[in-house]
């Protein structure tokens, strides 16, 4: 990090950095990421961690993994929150490492809280979230002028493991045009069934991103009729985003790393009439 014209502060021996570290591809890293990657004595990740960003560390940096392995018992979040404190107290510098944004659906904010319980000097280093910088790389926009005045970013997936009970989905579908889903994959069919039987279209387009940003990304375009035995039938594996809205249809135009690179002619007619609009 030559030639910067200002000064990033250091991670200095003792504190804790909570790091976003983007959805995969390490162009999305911030500075401060990566100077964190250079300075930490200890890195403590998370499984949604792309392997290339962790290669950024110091070659002498301990790694810990911190997520959950192939059926294999993983650390509750009170360990890793007091491994986090017993690190800093031994005077280590210590990354925190979390895939896309520590603070959206990532419990980072229970990992400060601990921190803060802890008496630990943290920062937080805000990431790319998955959902905005996975569905950019899918040539999706999260608004648009024409679809939507509103996003609304939800998880799949509750403290149990069932589909969360405090999701008001009649609100949901009448309120948020496009709905941008985490871990849903595991329940896709509840959720579909549920925002069709409050109002939204079957027919409504529907995008999968799974692996966003990496090497093996893979976009599946459904509707919501019909998402749930195309997700079963293509293969397509967690970790993945669900976008559901008119604002999918975009792709069609905006493909940019897939089969609209170099291309003019867009076959969706409600894209191709907000590109007229448009230029
Ligand atoms: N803090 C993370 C989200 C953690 S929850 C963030 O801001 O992105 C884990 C969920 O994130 C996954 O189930 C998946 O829905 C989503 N996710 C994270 N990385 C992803 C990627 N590269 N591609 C697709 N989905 C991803």
């Amino acid at each position: 990090m030559d030639r910067l014209n200002f000064t990033l502060p250091d991670l200095e021996p003792g504190w804790v950095w909570l790091v976003g570290a983007g959805p995969g591809d390490p162009g999305l890293l911030t500075l401060l990421a990566l100077q964190a990657l250079r300075q930490a004595d200890i890195v403590v990740y998370d499984a949604l961690v792309d392997p290339r960003i962790l290669d950024l560390a110091r070659p002498d940096a301990v790694r810990e993994f911190a997520g959950k392995r192939g059926g294999k018992p993983s650390p509750t979040q009170p360990d890793i929150s007091a491994r986090l404190v017993r690190h800093a107290r031994a005077g280590k510098r210590v990354l925190r490492l979390k895939g896309g944004d520590p603070f959206v659906f990532g419990r980072g904010g229970e990992e400060a809280l601990a921190l803060v319980a802890g008496g630990i000097p943290f920062r937080i280093v805000p990431g790319i979230t998955s959902s905005i910088g996975g569905l950019a790389y899918a040539g999706i926009p999260v608004t648009h002028r024409e679809t939507n005045q509103v996003v609304t970013f939800v998880t799949g997936h509750g403290v149990t493991g069932d589909v969360p009970d405090g999701i008001d989905w009649a609100a949901l579908a009448s309120g948020s045009p496009v709905l941008v889903l985490y871990m849903a994959i595991k329940h896709l069919g509840t959720i579909s069934e549920r925002l069709i039987a409050a109002g939204r279209r079957p027919e409504e387009s529907v995008a999968v991103v799974s692996r966003a940003t990496t090497d093996n990304q893979r976009v599946l375009e459904s509707t919501l009729g019909r998402v749930t035995a195309d997700v079963a039938a293509s293969g397509i594996e967690p970790p993945a985003l669900v976008a559901i809205g008119d604002v999918v249809r975009l792709r069609a135009g905006l493909d940019w790393l897939g089969a609209m690179a170099g291309r003019t002619l867009i076959d969706d007619p409600l894209a191709s009439k907000i590109q007229r609009d448009a230029v």
